[in-house]
């Protein structure tokens, strides 16, 4: 199939980068090579390009610049934070990057909202101890209030961070009044290339952290990426034009998939919250819904054919055949987690798209359901 004709429902995986980051980036590959901390120009051409971006992303959470440290992505992001921390407490349904180093998990409710916040806070004294949950979450697009969880954070002794990879951009930040300590974002979720994003690190938060390097305040060690960094900046500004403009748009897009499917499939069920329970709630760009008697994993591979890209858990779990935890986590049994599929979008569709979507949806469902 001709590739133009694909149609791609799996930006929380992913998103193509766009021209005018490549366009931005283009210079700092060939003319304005330098390493941004060498003296001579091109250095300093360099070192001026990084902390123009770093501004950018500064203002894009209302951060100052020499908080924003560069890195290769929200997984190294997080990795930092887990480093620094000497006890982690984080939810049950975080991403990997940060699950895998926590200290101590607390639950979350059907809905994937962290409510009881009952934290086992060891009786030696450890100063770093943080509290990480993220943003929204990347399979059932569950929004947390961040404001709240910081304010709990801190009356029990500890820092906050949040994972704002899949929100950076499309929901409002502000560090500042949210009092957020720190926080993890990307930028091949809203257009950058893959490879790239950045910590905010407060800067009443103590520096006590080995990098084994001088860049990003002693904080990350490595030569900064110089045309990435660039390009970060340019999506994020990019992003946040989009959204304000296609926001509507996109949640239409998503609500009328689910509508229309559910007339002609009523036995799906929607994973976290409902899509009309508002967006403080459940992000406006994400679908994740449940088909009973259908395998998701082969689900994909069926729309896959039909020139459909939809996804069966996170990318990041894509070919780990193990039930999604975010799916447990909110109590859904194995069979359930099994038939679930996301969709998440960049761009609303035309209504000749939704249809395609939507019948090959229902084609493809009724062909499993036959064999079954
Ligand atoms: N955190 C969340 C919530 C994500 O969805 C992802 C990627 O899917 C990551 C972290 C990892 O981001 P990166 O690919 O930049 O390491």
């Amino acid at each position: 199939m001709d590739r133009m004709q694909r149609i791609y429902l799996d930006a929380s995986a992913t998103t193509p980068v766009y021209p005018e980051v490549v366009n931005a980036m283009l210079p700092y590959f060939y003319e304005e090579y330098g390493n941004p901390s060498s003296l001579y120009e091109q250095g300093r051409k360099a070192r001026e390009a990084v902390e123009n971006a770093r501004t950018v992303i500064a203002n894009s959470i209302h951060a100052e610049p020499e908080e924003i440290i560069f890195t290769s992505g929200a997984s190294e992001s997080n990795r930092i934070i887990a480093d620094y921390s000497d006890w982690l407490i984080t939810s049950t349904m975080e991403h990997t990057s940060l699950l895998s180093y926590a200290d101590q998990t607390i639950g979350v409710d059907d809905y994937g909202i962290v409510n009881e916040i009952s934290i086992y806070v060891p009786s030696v004294s450890l100063p770093k101890k943080i509290l990480s949950i993220m943003h929204v979450n990347n399979e059932i697009g569950t929004v947390q209030d961040l404001t709240q969880l910081a304010e709990k954070a801190h009356s029990i002794g500890c820092l906050f961070h949040t994972d704002a990879t899949q929100s950076w951009g499309k929901i409002p930040i502000n560090v500042a009044e949210s009092k957020i300590d720190f926080l993890s974002a990307t930028g091949h979720k809203i257009g950058a290339p893959k490879g790239v994003g950045f910590l905010y690190w407060n800067k009443d938060a103590s520096h006590e952290y080995d990098s084994h390097g001088s860049q990003e305040f002693g904080l990350r060690a490595g030569t900064e990426n110089v045309p990435y960094i660039v390009g970060l900046a340019k999506a994020i500004e990019i992003t946040q034009q989009r959204q304000a403009f296609y926001h509507n748009q996109i949640k239409q897009t998503r609500n009328e998939i689910f509508e229309l499917l559910k007339y002609k499939v009523p036995d799906i069920a929607i994973n976290g919250y409902d899509i009309y329970s508002g967006e403080d709630n459940r992000i406006y760009n994400n679908l994740n819904i449940r088909i009973p008697g259908v395998k998701a994993e082969q689900l994909v591979m069926l729309m896959d054919e039909d020139g459909v890209a939809i996804s069966a858990g996170s990318a990041c779990h894509a070919h780990d055949i193990k039930p999604s935890h975010v799916l447990k986590a909110i109590g859904l049994s194995d069979k359930e987690a099994e038939s679930s599929i996301r969709i998440t979008l960049n761009q609303p569709l035309y209504p000749v798209e939704i249809s395609r979507v939507v019948n090959t949806l229902i084609k493809n469902i009724n062909m499993l359901r036959s064999y079954a």
